[in-house]
């Protein structure tokens, strides 16, 4: 819920989250949000430590929030890992690393640029639904000729491939984008394999890798743009609206200047933005952004008590106490916990 869950504007982030000790409390509460469960034996007894840190019940290790998490063993303050990560996602574009230094008047680029680079490894969730339905799938060149852009560039040897779910009006819904290292029927399959349901149909113009690509598992409609009379955008209008959004962002908030290597990580960034471009909330991306950060390790405590590993845990050690209740009434400075 706004106002409690998470804020509702950029003030209130400032507000709630103005000392690393709140930002440590919400990632705690959102790592764990049923209790404590160790990272290292799956134990659920923990007990908390005067440092906010948990003593596990089980392996006796000591475990914070942000262990094996993108925050992990960071220098830069979470309070500035926070209003970040509203920046980052709370904005219909996003921002480049020296907008970020400058706003928050960090010591240096790398810092910067690390950060955001961090937060996009995260952007992906693990095991997301694949597009299904009416998707249209196409490539182009990132640094392709654009009005205004002089010659292509090294990013104009970057090939994308696109994946865009279509209404019936021809809209787009959500998208999928993939650096891909040619335009043959292997790489191609391999991309729909991964971001396109079976049983979807692929609308793709007349290109001659699709039908072996679509061959196992898709329904597959081509269009040649040539026969057709249309134009390329009008034969596959959500998937080149896409690209042309992608190719304005990358020329524009980031000015051209990444790397050809890093393009998929920023492709994550801005499918991140652009399928969730319809929330009712900002504050609900920040939300969802810092719950994949702390994810860090979901499937551990399933996977080792599938295994067997799992046992009951031991009563708490002598001199460690759980955080007393009594603490928890002096807390109202913590909406998420209420
Ligand atoms: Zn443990």
């Amino acid at each position: 819920m706004a106002g409690r869950d998470y804020p509702r504007s950029y003030a209130e982030l400032r507000a709630w989250f103005d000392e690393d000790w709140t930002c440590r409390d919400y990632l705690d509460w959102l790592r764990w949000p049923d209790g404590f469960v160790c990272p290292g034996c799956g134990s659920v007894r923990g007990w908390r430590l005067a440092d906010a840190r948990w003593k596990c019940g089980g392996c006796q290790r000591k475990v914070s929030a942000t262990a094996g998490t993108i925050f992990d063993k960071t220098r830069t303050p979470l309070t500035v890992w926070f209003a970040t990560a509203w920046r980052l996602v709370g904005d219909k574009v996003g921002l480049s690393a020296t907008q970020l230094q400058r706003e928050m008047e960090l010591g240096s680029y790398p810092t910067a640029w690390a950060m955001l680079h961090r937060y996009r490894t995260v952007m992906v969730r693990p095991g997301r639904d694949r597009l299904s339905g009416d998707v249209e799938v196409d490539e182009c060149f990132l640094g392709g000729p654009e009005p205004g852009v002089r010659g292509r560039g090294a990013l104009g040897k970057v090939l994308l491939a696109g994946a865009v779910e279509r209404t019936t009006g021809g809209q787009p819904r959500r998208a999928r984008l993939a650096v891909i290292d040619d335009a043959s029927a292997d790489s191609l399959g391999d991309f729909l394999r991964d971001n396109v349901e079976p049983g979807s149909r692929i609308l793709t113009d007349g290109w001659g890798s699709y039908p072996a690509a679509t061959r196992e598992g898709y329904t597959h409609k081509p269009t040649s743009v040539a026969a057709s009379g249309l134009q390329a955008h009008e034969v596959l209008p959500a998937v080149h609206l896409v690209f042309s959004l992608v190719k304005r962002w990358v020329m524009g908030t980031l000015q051209g200047s990444i790397s050809p290597e890093h393009v998929q990580s920023y492709c994550d960034e801005w499918v991140f933005r652009f399928n969730r471009r319809r929330s009712r909330s900002r504050g609900l991306l920040f939300h969802t952004l810092l719950r994949h950060a702390v994810a860090a390790d979901p499937v551990t405590y399933k996977s080792l008590r599938k295994a067997g590993r799992w046992r009951p845990p031991p009563p708490p050690p002598d001199g460690e106490r759980p955080w007393p209740s009594s603490l928890d009434v002096g807390r109202p400075r913590l909406p998420w916990r209420t």
